[in-house]
């Protein structure tokens, strides 16, 4: 190569490399893009401070009618890793991706063991049920796939990412452990709730889950009957439901039963992922002693 052609290629090669570097020093922090606030906390506790985590569901909205705003798309077309629950919940992923296709995709949904779910509409397939973050277990996989998405974009961090993780699934581990002892206590083993969210925590700790909504559809005056003789026979006396949905339902059924509405949250910004599921296990665990 002659002195010619080398300057050119520095010429061509240095902005390129500096313009890389300055990139990333701007950037600071890898920028995480994910669905719901379980999921930031998850991103979080394997990223720490080497991350800047956008959740897109805001406190109080429904995951599953939601969808995201224009200026919350424009925000997306900025992050380096997407982290999607999978499992079918985000169904408006490709408005996302036509802003952002250089951004890695994480399924967090990989490699769990899904449920069917129930049917959006008459004529549609029946779906996954998608609420997998509501089982430890499984928010274990979750947090395991987080954990290698951040690995590839950012591979200074892996020793710290993998730290990180492993003292979060040993939480997870203790909350699963927890939860076991709750309902192994417990005589009876079904529950009634408003919005079918936990499929994969009946699964887990040997409960049963009756609900009284498929997605999004109030039940016809048929199964609202077959719920309502269920909770007679079964001695069921609480409702549970979640603060982002209409209790209505809810409400006309506890009167029925002279029984008493609870909220449980799958979703609750506070205090943390791991006491939330601890208190929920309670709640429910209460209704079964
Ligand atoms: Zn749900």
């Amino acid at each position: 190569m002659n002195k010619t052609s080398l300057l050119v290629l520095l010429l061509l090669i240095v902005p390129l490399l500096s313009g890389c570097v300055s990139e990333k020093e701007s950037a600071g922090q890898v920028k995480v893009a994910t669905t719901i606030i379980p999921l930031g906390e998850f991103v979080q506790a394997v990223g720490k401070d080497r991350v800047n985590v956008t959740v897109l569901v805001p406190p109080g909205a429904e995951p599953h009618t939601f969808e995201p705003s224009p200026s919350q798309i424009r925000d997306v077309a900025n992050a380096d890793v997407y982290v999607e629950n999978g499992a079918g919940l985000e169904r408006w992923m490709s408005s996302i991706l036509n802003v952002n296709s250089h951004m890695l995709v994480v399924d967090s949904s990989k490699g769990v063991d899904l449920l069917a779910g129930e049917a959006e509409g008459a004529d549609e397939a029946i779906t996954s049920d998608p609420h997998i973050w509501l089982s430890p277990h499984d928010a274990a996989i979750q947090v395991q796939n987080i954990r290698d998405g951040l690995v590839s974009v950012d591979p200074a961090g892996k020793d710290d990412y993998i730290n990180n993780t492993n003292s979060y699934l040993a939480e997870l581990k203790a909350l699963d452990a927890y939860l076991n002892s709750t309902f192994a206590e417990t005589k009876r083993k079904k529950f009634v709730v408003l919005h079918p969210a936990w499929t994969y925590f009946a699964r887990d700790y040997g409960l049963e889950q009756i609900a009284i909504e498929a997605e999004e559809k109030d039940p016809g005056p048929r199964l609202l009957a077959e719920i309502v003789e269920a909770c007679r026979k079964e001695n069921i006396t609480t409702v549970f439901v979640e603060p982002q949905f209409n209790p209505k339902m809810a409400e006309v059924i506890a009167q029925e039963i002279q029984g008493k509405v609870v909220s449980i949250d799958g979703l609750a910004p506070t205090p943390s992922y791991i006491e939330n599921m601890k208190s929920v296990g309670e709640k429910i665990a209460e209704s079964l002693r």
